[in-house]
């Protein structure tokens, strides 16, 4: 049966559906489907759109997850969008099954639940997959994690990880990477005392060297948990989990958080090219299938797959304007990665630890601190800043325009203590303030309140980091003017 005519197909009604056009199947209602999904709309897309999503509901913003964890959003406003919304714009949505498998010679797809979607054009929006570190004991002889060992990528893990809270004492959290240190930190802010386990050196060792990951060591254990480096997990057994140094951590939870995958198999069992993730060219085509194309964590571009969210929603952008007849093109992103925890500042701009060019870096462990560059030609290539992103507006600017710099301007930008009240206010109109959705500093002025914000920029809608310094900058704007009639009396 036709996802279309099936009488339970869909949880959005037709009403607004387009008749006309090609049929456009999107694969995941995730973050980088969605923001396709609301491009192909306000563009008015010739397109018929169905969205397939294996997860329940409407699409939903996967990086507030450590934050409802922590307890300071709630899991009820994380929704993008409601079900009226797909139905309004003519968008069908079939949530809570899974496409099983891709059929390009028939061009449908057919869904874990026996029905079949024919497509024109497809789009991979699938993600990717939390990893599986090599710990005996971690799933059970049916192939389900242990009881008391949770993944952290969904809303389902995190309301799971949230009913498993009342009562437990102790966690341990599985791997020291940007998600890990966001849920370790959202762990302790609940009360729980926290182990932190890291097979490389120090932690975030995929975004910083050996000297940042000791100054954020030293913060992490200030906030109260326990990080084990350089030590592998081996086993989990009711006693606790072992470590290859012998050393047993009982907890009454533990989290995995060693890393994701992008999810491929639906596209490596159809034929598509896959190497890390399903290989795409500049216009986000699979390089096998010209009707299949691939956006998000599971597209590769350029050897490269991004796992952030703002080289997703650039995806998503140009891919909408390409399925509406421009030229667009993807040349690759610049990531700005933040960390969401509370009292942990953390940055990173590109790749600093394989950039290559000059290095200036300052480091401040008695402050928790640590700032470094990587210069080539005058040009940031790569950024770190630890404990103090006062500085993350001007650098990101100065980052994602390839400025640049006179020979001391780099050195200018490290040295120094934290400018007072942010210096968010100072910030030019020009200086980009949400990486994610790309909004400066003058757009975020010409708005009058945080609603306003959101509706009309996307602006804190996507890691959040931004927030604090939109609320400085509205809160300037109100100050201003009675700042000036102060000053006329
Ligand atoms: C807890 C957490 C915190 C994060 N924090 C940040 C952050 O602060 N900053 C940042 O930039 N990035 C962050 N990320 C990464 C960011 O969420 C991803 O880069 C982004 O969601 C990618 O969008 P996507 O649409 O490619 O994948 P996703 O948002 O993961 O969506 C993919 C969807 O496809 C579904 N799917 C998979 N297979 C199928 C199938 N066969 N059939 C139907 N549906 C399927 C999945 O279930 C999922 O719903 C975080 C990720 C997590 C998990």
């Amino acid at each position: 049966m036709n996802a279309v005519d099936a009488p339970n197909a869909t949880n959005a009604t037709n009403a607004g559906r387009r008749e006309h056009g090609e049929s456009l199947v999107v694969v995941g209602n995730g973050m980088a489907a969605i923001r396709l999904v609301e491009e192909l709309v306000r563009r008015e897309a010739q397109l018929r759109i169905t969205v397939i999503g294996d997860e329940p509901g409407t699409a939903y913003n996967r990086i507030l997850l450590s934050a409802v964890l922590e307890g300071s959003h709630p899991a009820t406003e994380l929704r993008l969008k409601d079900e009226a919304w797909y139905a309004e714009n003519g968008v069908e949505l079939i949530s809570g099954t899974r496409v099983r498998l891709i059929d390009r010679d028939a061009r449908v797809v057919r869904l874990a639940d026996g029905r079949t979607v024919p497509y024109d054009r497809l789009v991979l929006a699938i993600g990717s997959a939390a990893a599986l570190p090599p710990i005996r004991g971690l799933v059970t002889s049916g192939g389900d994690l242990s009881p008391n060992v949770h993944a952290f990528r969904s809303m389902a893990d995190c309301l799971g990880l949230l009913n498993a809270l009342p009562g437990a004492r102790r966690a341990v959290v599985i791997g020291g990477g940007l998600l890990g240190l966001q849920v370790a930190r959202a762990l302790g802010v609940r009360g729980l005392e926290v182990d932190v386990v890291e097979a490389a050196p120090h932690l975030l060792a995929s975004h910083i060297g050996e000297t940042a990951g000791a100054v954020l060591r030293r913060s992490v254990e200030e906030l109260g948990c326990e990080v084990h480096s350089e030590t592998r997990a081996v086993k989990l057994t009711d006693e606790g989990l072992l470590l290859d140094t012998g050393y047993l951590l009982r907890a009454d939870l533990f989290v995995l958080t060693a890393g994701a995958r992008p999810a491929t198999s639906l596209a490596k069992a159809a034929g598509l090219f896959v190497r890390r993730g399903v290989v795409v060219d500049q216009t986000l085509t699979t390089v096998t299938d010209p009707r299949i194309h691939a956006i998000g964590d599971c597209a590769e571009y350029r050897g490269r797959t991004s796992g952030f969210v703002s080289p997703a929603w650039e995806q998503a952008g140009v891919l909408a304007a390409r399925l509406c007849g421009d030229q667009d093109r993807y040349e690759g992103s610049r990531v700005v990665a933040r960390l969401r925890a509370s009292d942990l500042e953390v940055a990173v701009l590109g790749d600093p630890e394989h950039a290559t060019g000059d290095v200036v870096e300052v480091a401040n462990p008695i402050r928790g601190s640590y700032r470094k560059l990587v210069v080539r030609d005058g040009v940031i290539e790569a950024a770190v800043l630890l404990g103090d992103l006062s500085r993350i507006g001007l650098l990101t600017q100065l980052y994602d325009r390839r400025t640049v710099l006179g020979e001391g301007e780099p050195g200018q930008l490290l040295f120094g203590e934290r400018p007072a009240g942010e210096g968010s206010v100072l910030l030019p109109d020009d200086v980009e303030v949400c990486a994610c959705a790309g909004v400066s500093a003058g757009r975020i002025r010409a708005c009058a309140d945080v609603a306003e914000v959101v509706g009309t920029t996307r602006a804190t809608t996507g890691c959040g980091g931004c927030a604090g310094t939109i609320r400085l900058l509205l809160a300037a704007n109100n100050t201003l003017p009675t700042q000036a009639a102060t000053a006329g009396q």
